[in-house]
């Protein structure tokens, strides 16, 4: 990025002088402050004032995507297999506040490098790997201005059922999912199992057992690759259990269920 004073300046082969425009996404401010003797000293900062590609969302957080975004999809730009389900109730964590919060629908989105926050498609040289053609979210997020909510979520966004609403199978199998693996129901059992009700083991042992089971089933059957389980199906029930307060050990054939204790306060 070119300096508001730069003298960078190039002599063009025909003799004319080519002189970098000031980058308009910067723009240059000052506050008084004082130098280490005490003279007042202006302090200079720059303001965004556009999208200048630090890669400082894309690192926080993966966008939603939009029912907008399908040629993206359909080009091929984004492929199913970068991109997962948050199912309608889901315990989530957020990167901004890191508090814990209920997903109130469901949303489909980008999925993060594993063990980050960090969006699949930022490379920490490049930034953005699809900036021309990324996701509307992505465009219309504006890190400068007061303008950084989505709105209109819940018409615009995306879902399984326009992905996969046409192909009976797919749909009644997600349906069955969601009866058999309700996230409020695996909620509600390991709050009455934190409160002494022991027989809630077998049944969230089978529940997490269904789950499994199913993605086995619907990945042999149709002959698909690991990689779009999260978009069918979301995230695993075992790999929700410890956000959802359980140690889940693997004893052969069978679950060992342990409830993490809570520190009281
Ligand atoms: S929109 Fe994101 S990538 Fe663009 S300047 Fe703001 S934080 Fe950086
Ligand atoms: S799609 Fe591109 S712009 Fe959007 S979060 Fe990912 S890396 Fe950033």
């Amino acid at each position: 990025m070119v300096e508001e004073n730069s003298n960078f300046e190039i002599v063009l082969p025909d003799g004319t002088m080519y002189k970098p425009e000031k980058d308009d996404r910067q723009k240059r401010q000052s506050i008084q402050g004082y130098d280490p003797e005490g003279k007042p000293k202006k302090m200079i900062f720059s303001i965004k004032t556009g999208c200048d590609r630090c890669g400082e969302c894309c690192r926080r957080d993966t966008p939603i995507i939009l029912k907008e975004d399908i040629p993206l999809l359909t080009k091929g730009i984004i492929s199913e297999k970068d991109i997962y389900t948050i199912r309608e109730g889901e315990k989530m964590r957020s990167s901004i506040d890191g508090d814990t919060y209920y997903s109130s629908m469901e949303i489909i989105k980008i999925r993060p490098i594993f063990g980050s926050f960090t969006c699949l498609f930022y490379d920490p040289v490049e930034g953005c790997t699809i900036y021309e053609q990324r996701p509307t979210v992505c465009r219309q997020y504006e890190c400068w201005s007061q303008n950084i909510a989505i709105t209109g979520l819940e018409g615009r966004r995306l879902t399984r059922a326009h992905l996969f609403g046409g192909i009976d199978f797919i749909k009644e199998t997600i349906k069955k999912h969601e009866e058999y693996c309700s996230l409020t129901k695996f909620q509600d059992l390991i709050d009455e199992l934190k409160k002494g009700k022991e027989e809630n083991v077998e049944k969230i042992a089978e529940m997490i057992l269904y789950d499994s089971s199913l993605r086995d089933w619907i990945k042999e059957k149709l002959e698909l690759s690991d990689d779009i389980l999260p978009l069918l199906f979301g995230k695993t029930l075992l790999e929700l259990a410890t956000f959802y307060g359980l140690i889940i050990e693997k004893e052969g054939e069978n679950f060992l269920i342990k409830v993490i204790q809570e520190e009281e306060t």
